[in-house]
């Protein structure tokens, strides 16, 4: 996903914290903050923000099939996703119309990612979404306030040392680019064709940038010029273009452990990516029998449809989903 999608399932995602009873105070917060996420959601993939890392690959989780030992333990039948991701991801009810393109047996098989130290996507996840639970009960006085929290453990702390709202939001935002990324099938998939220099990554993420639009496109690093109103109800206008239906309550995040929900999801991205590109035609460690997959899915311009609205829809759902748990954590019950 380029810069503008990045900002565009952000702003997004503020819009669906707005009308969740439970996250309103959330979206408060980060409203005044709208027009940073163009800057934010997207600095995950700013040069200065990989140290020590390549450009592309930063944060993966491409599975491949696996034989070896503990080989049950990377096997997850459609009906254990199903079970683990709940029943308002949009990718579920893609998978069981599309999932025949798979090929016989392909569920029952073991596939394993293993991503280069420090490159996990779900480890980056796991470790953003820890130090901002921490950071909110860091929260100075003011944020404390508008969220309902307590942030007992800030007080005795000088003003400086407390977490103030424009962190809160930059980091939120951060997350949601890693969160996003789970919903993106060229970062599940362990075959050459999802490489970003092979075409299909890159012709996918300019397609959706294109549906969103230009409004979100930022030519410099920075927040947008915009107020936070218009991109908000710029971000809404995005539903309807592509047929997008969310809930109007946030549901929980299944697993109780963001870092196994990465996964899960990383799991449903990469059988969007098999069905993107069927096993028997473009083999896992084989040579590719079908032609180049992006001028396949332009000539079935129905199933790239679905494809948009179920990876779209499902980041900005995903991204509410690990922002309210965040949330969730420091609130009393
Ligand atoms: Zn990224």
């Amino acid at each position: 996903m380029d810069q503008a999608t990045h900002a565009w399932i952000a702003t997004r995602a503020v819009g669906l914290l707005e009308s969740d009873d439970k996250t309103k105070v959330l979206a408060k917060v980060l409203r005044p903050h709208i027009p940073s996420a163009a800057y934010g959601a997207w600095l995950p993939d700013l040069t200065a923000a990989k140290p020590g890392s390549g450009l592309t690959q930063n944060h993966i989780f491409k599975m491949l099939p696996y034989k070896g030992s503990g080989e049950d333990r990377f096997k997850l039948p459609f009906a254990g996703l199903q079970k683990r991701l709940g029943s308002k991801r949009a990718v579920l009810g893609f998978l069981s119309k599309h999932g025949d393109r798979l090929g016989e047996g392909w569920w029952e098989k073991a596939y394993k990612a293993s991503p280069p130290p420090g490159k996990h996507l779900a480890n980056r996840i796991m470790s953003l979404h820890t130090s901002l639970v921490d950071r909110l009960l860091l929260a100075d006085d003011l944020l404390a306030k508008a969220l309902g929290i307590e942030a007992e453990l800030g007080h005795p702390l000088g003003k400086e040392a407390r977490t103030q709202s424009e962190e809160l939001a930059l980091h939120l935002f951060m997350l949601s680019h890693f969160v996003a990324d789970t919903c993106m099938p060229c970062h599940c998939d362990g075959r050459d064709l999802h490489d970003y220099a092979k075409g299909l990554h890159k012709e996918l993420e300019k397609h959706w940038s294109d549906q969103v639009g230009s409004f979100f496109k930022k030519s410099e690093e920075g927040p947008l010029p915009k107020k936070p109103a218009a991109c908000l109800s710029e971000a809404k206008a995005v539903d309807e273009t592509l047929g997008l239906k969310f809930p109007s309550e946030i549901p929980p995040c299944k697993s109780g452990d963001v870092w196994e929900e990465a996964v899960v999801l990383c799991r449903a991205s990469f059988a969007v990516a098999g069905v993107m590109a069927p096993p028997a035609d473009y083999p896992y460690g084989g040579k590719a029998t079908g032609k180049p997959v992006w001028s396949s899915l332009q000539a079935n311009p129905d199933l790239l449809a679905e494809i948009d609205r179920c990876v779209l829809q499902d980041a900005v759902l995903n991204v509410a989903m690990f922002w309210k748990s965040v949330f969730t954590k420091v609130q009393k019950s």
